[in-house]
């Protein structure tokens, strides 16, 4: 079986290995968990994303961050909508707190997540659909620069971001919803995770664009990600 065939952890998204799967036996999807899923259970309920990180989707998401087409913010917002319709699916939460990942002080003129976030409601707006969903992008923030993550190891991604975020106001009970461009390696989604629950968040679910697989990139350092 082609790798890119295979399918992925419930939790996570990644993509399992042969043997996870022969592992898993014949049951639910549902029950399906990578390796590091297996050993320790993230702390966010379940990580969604649009789709991989590759072709047009990753091309759109660059523009948008790194080009500064701002304007792209509607197109991306529509598939992110998408998958916060997913998590609306998931729970029964009568609140879904969205809560991008904040960026240090002014290093971009703009938070590419929060256009991408505030452009998904304002789409599930228009359709009815925004009831649950509250922005609440001010309550987390980040505390401390990080260093670029694209040259970092995933265990090296994980300690840059120890301790980069803190909680401004009340989350205790909240269902959050932590909205990304592109989950690599989980390790902001795991620490904005972290941050949220030891604040009082009941739960926690991550939704990004895209999601870069394992088996895609040679090594980690191949992709410039923030
Ligand atoms: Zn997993």
């Amino acid at each position: 079986m082609r790798p890119e065939t295979l399918p992925c952890c419930h939790l996570c998204g990644e993509r399992c290995a042969v043997e996870e799967i022969a592992g898993a036996g014949f049951g639910r999807a549902a029950d399906l968990r990578c390796e590091a899923c297996s050993a320790e259970a993230p702390g966010f309920a379940r990580a969604f994303a649009f789709g991989p990180y590759s072709g047009n989707l990753r091309a759109l998401i660059r523009l948008h961050k790194f080009e500064g087409t701002q304007e792209l913010a509607v197109p991306l917002g529509a598939r992110l909508a998408t998958v916060l319709r997913s998590v609306a699916a998931e729970t029964e939460a009568p609140v879904l707190h969205v809560v991008a990942v904040p960026l240090f002080g002014s290093r971009r003129r703009y938070n590419q997540s929060e256009q991408m976030a505030d452009a998904a409601l304002r789409e599930l707006r228009r359709s009815g659909e925004a009831g649950r969903f509250l922005a609440a992008h001010r309550v987390l923030r980040r505390v401390r620069a990080t260093e670029s993550q694209s040259h970092l190891t995933p265990a090296q991604r994980k300690k840059n971001v120890r301790g980069a975020f803190a909680v401004r106001g009340d989350v205790i009970g909240w269902t959050a919803v932590v909205v990304d461009d592109v989950y690599t390696t989980g390790a902001t989604a795991a620490e904005c995770t972290r941050t949220l629950r030891e604040a009082g968040a009941a739960n926690v679910y991550v939704v990004t664009l895209a999601r870069t697989q394992p088996e895609r990139v040679e090594r980690w350092g191949a992709l410039d990600l923030g």
